[in-house]
């Protein structure tokens, strides 16, 4: 089966646009899940010709008002616990905040391949939240502007080395 990879971060990191990036022309929604995860989308992506199935979840935005790691654990636990690869994507520009470090301790814990993803890098070098991020424990960030199409190249060549 192709390889599932599952895009997790809190809300507006920018997690639909990559999604919606790495699908490309080639999107084709083949399932928007009922219940928990609501706005849960999948679509088959193909990477420089590998077949993979993205998976964009709105789990933060969608989950009851209960604990944060409960939250977090309810709403993105499937699709993490499916996936062969996380993205972790973080909003280089607002910086980590306590949801994404908390989304990190989990991610840890998880013990799945992680490559963390430092969105809204446009025209910057790497910059004080690459560092931070770095500091999250998951490997090296890797610096993208999902909107802007930079760094994606990047992106999807440690991803096909991931898988
Ligand atoms: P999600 O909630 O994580 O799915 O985030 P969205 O994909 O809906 O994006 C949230 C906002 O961030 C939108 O206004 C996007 O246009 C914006 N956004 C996404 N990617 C980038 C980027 O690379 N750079 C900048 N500056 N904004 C972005
Ligand atoms: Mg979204």
């Amino acid at each position: 089966r192709a390889p599932r990879i599952a895009i997790c971060g809190r809300p507006n990191v920018g997690k639909s646009t990559l999604f919606n990036r790495l699908a490309g022309k080639r999107i084709a929604l083949v399932a928007d899940e009922p219940g928990v995860t609501r706005d849960r989308k999948e679509a088959w992506g193909e990477l420089y010709g590998r077949r993979v199935q993205l998976v964009d979840t709105a789990g933060l935005e969608e989950a009851p008002p209960d604990s944060l790691p409960g939250r977090m654990r309810a709403s993105t636990g499937t699709a993490v616990d499916q996936a062969d690869l996380v993205l972790f994507v973080i909003d280089s520009r607002a910086g980590l905040l306590p949801e994404d470090r908390h989304f990190a301790a989990w991610l840890r814990r998880a013990n799945k391949p992680v490559i963390v993803v430092a969105n809204k890098s446009e025209g910057r070098g790497g910059g004080s939240a690459a560092l931070e991020a770095y500091a999250l424990g998951l490997g090296e960030p890797v610096a993208i502007s999902a909107e802007h199409n930079e760094g994606v190249s990047d992106l999807i060549d440690q991803i096909l080395d991931a898988l």
